[in-house]
C-alpha cells in the first residue's frame, strides 16, 4: 500500500504525491479485503462439498480465515499494524466470538444434513462482510483516542434495521456516545450506514 497514515489526522496520505486518501478510496480497500475474504471462505465450503476436508476442519479454517481478515482491516482502520491497542484487540476479539458462535450453528446445520453444497457454499461467503464491523470498531477506537466527533447517518437508500435508526446521530456526538455500524444491529452493518468526522476541543471548537 503507498499509504502513509497521519495519526493526527487520523488519514492516509499518497506516499509519492503527499495529498489524503479519500475516504471512499479507504472503503474501496475495506471491500477488496471483504471481496478476497468472501472467495476464501467459500473455498473452505467447496473442499468440504469436495468431501476433501470434514466439518470440523471446515470450522477451524473459516475461523482462521476470518480472524486473519478482522485483523487486517483493524489495522487499516487503526492506521497500522503497530497502532493496534489491547481495546483493538479486544473489540475485533469480541466480533469474533459472535462469528465463531454462528459458525458453531453453521457445524451444526452441516452435519444434520439441512444445506446443499450451493448453500453452504453461499453461507460461507456471507460471513465476509462481519469485518467491516472491525474496520469501524477500530477507527473509533483510533479516533476517540484523539479527540474526534461523529455524526453517523442513515444512507437513504438503504433499508435500515430499528437498531440503526435509533443509532442516527445528526448533531456531532462524543466517539464515545456513538455506536460503530454493524455492532448490536440486527441488520450487522448491512444497510450503509454512513459516519462523518471531526476533531474538536473541549468546548466543541472546530478544529
Ligand atoms: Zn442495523
Ligand atoms: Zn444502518
Amino acid at each position: 500500500m503507498p499509504y502513509q497514515f497521519d495519526l493526527l489526522s487520523h488519514r492516509y496520505r499518497d506516499t509519492e504525491t503527499g495529498r489524503f486518501v479519500k475516504v471512499a478510496d479507504v472503503a474501496k480497500l475495506i471491500d477488496q479485503e471483504i471481496s478476497r475474504s468472501e472467495v476464501r471462505l467459500k473455498g473452505h465450503a467447496r473442499l468440504l462439498a469436495q468431501g476433501k476436508i470434514d466439518i470440523a476442519e471446515f470450522q477451524t479454517r473459516m475461523a482462521l480465515s476470518l480472524k486473519e481478515s478482522h485483523l487486517r482491516v483493524a489495522a487499516v482502520g487503526a492506521g497500522g499494524t503497530n497502532q493496534l491497542t489491547p481495546t483493538h484487540y479486544g473489540n475485533v476479539g469480541a466480533q469474533l466470538k459472535k462469528q465463531y458462535k454462528y459458525l458453531h450453528g453453521f457445524g451444526q446445520d452441516l452435519a444434520d444434513g439441512k444445506l446443499t453444497p450451493e448453500q453452504a457454499i453461499r453461507r460461507a461467503g456471507s460471513y465476509a462482510k462481519s469485518a467491516k464491523t472491525s474496520f469501524f470498531e477500530s477507527e473509533f477506537t483510533s479516533r476517540g483516542k484523539y479527540g474526534f466527533y461523529a455524526k453517523r447517518l442513515l444512507d437513504a437508500q438503504s433499508r435500515h434495521c430499528a437498531s440503526c435508526i435509533s443509532y442516527q446521530r445528526l448533531q456531532w456526538t462524543q466517539i464515545k456516545n456513538v455506536v460503530p455500524p454493524g455492532v448490536d444491529c440486527e441488520c450487522g452493518g448491512r444497510c450503509r450506514c454512513r459516519l462523518l468526522y471531526q476533531k474538536r476541543t473541549y468546548a466543541g471548537m472546530r478544529l
